[in-house]
């Protein structure tokens, strides 16, 4: 048997998109973004757990940290300057930051903080609005 748990994680932030893009998202705007954790195991703990969801707080931590009321901006946006002279918060890419590249990243993020020998991260989802998200999988 493998078991699955879920966890979900919210933030608001800002982004555009530059890199070989000429839609509209290439003006600067803001979504709440949602962010599904996805966990899975073969063996619960003492306590017949996957893990327990106060262990889940650590990703919590490093989104509100790392990209709440952030700019999140592709590494090459001349905008870079300007939100860093002024002080505001600000989470680089090395893509575009899409839905697909921000799950990329908070992928790897999860790993590294969930990673052990009893536990594996499934999936990671990610939606900047009701209706359009991307997840990966490691
Ligand atoms: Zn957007």
């Amino acid at each position: 048997m493998k078991y699955v748990v879920t966890k979900e994680f919210r933030f608001e932030a800002a982004h555009r998109l530059l890199k070989h893009y000429s839609g509209k998202c290439t003006n600067n705007h803001g979504h709440s973004w949602l962010v599904r954790l996805h966990l899975e195991g073969e063996n619960l703990d003492e306590k017949d757990m996957l893990i327990d969801f106060q262990e889940l707080k650590a990703l919590k931590v490093w989104i509100d940290d790392q990209l709440d009321h952030a700019s999140l901006l592709w590494e090459q946006d001349p905008m870079l300057d300007y939100i860093k002279s002024s002080g505001q918060r600000l989470y680089v890419t090395v893509k575009n930051p899409t839905s697909e590249h921000i799950a990329e990243v908070i992928l790897k993020e999860a790993i590294r903080l969930f990673e052990n020998s009893r536990i594996r991260v499934k999936c990671i989802e990610v939606n900047e609005t009701c209706t359009t998200g991307a997840k990966i999988y490691p």
